[in-house]
């Protein structure tokens, strides 16, 4: 087991939206079952566009910068 497993603040990645070109950070949650990966999308928070995706057993969950 590792340690990071416990971790309550998985580390966000920074990324801009290819559409409205503003900031916001994404990061995987519940990725507890590796094996069973699916792909998830990393959608703006602000206007919902797609950036990218990865596979992940987890779900990527975005949130905004700032205000
Ligand atoms: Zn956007």
């Amino acid at each position: 087991m590792s340690i990071y497993n416990h971790m309550q603040n998985p580390s966000a990645n920074k990324a801009t939206c290819g559409k409205c070109k503003k900031p916001f950070t994404w990061s995987i949650h519940g990725d507890h079952y590796p094996g069973n990966k699916m792909t998830e999308y990393i959608e703006c928070p602000y206007c919902g566009e797609q950036n990218g995706s990865m596979r992940t057993s987890g779900s990527i969950y975005s949130s905004k910068v700032g205000n």
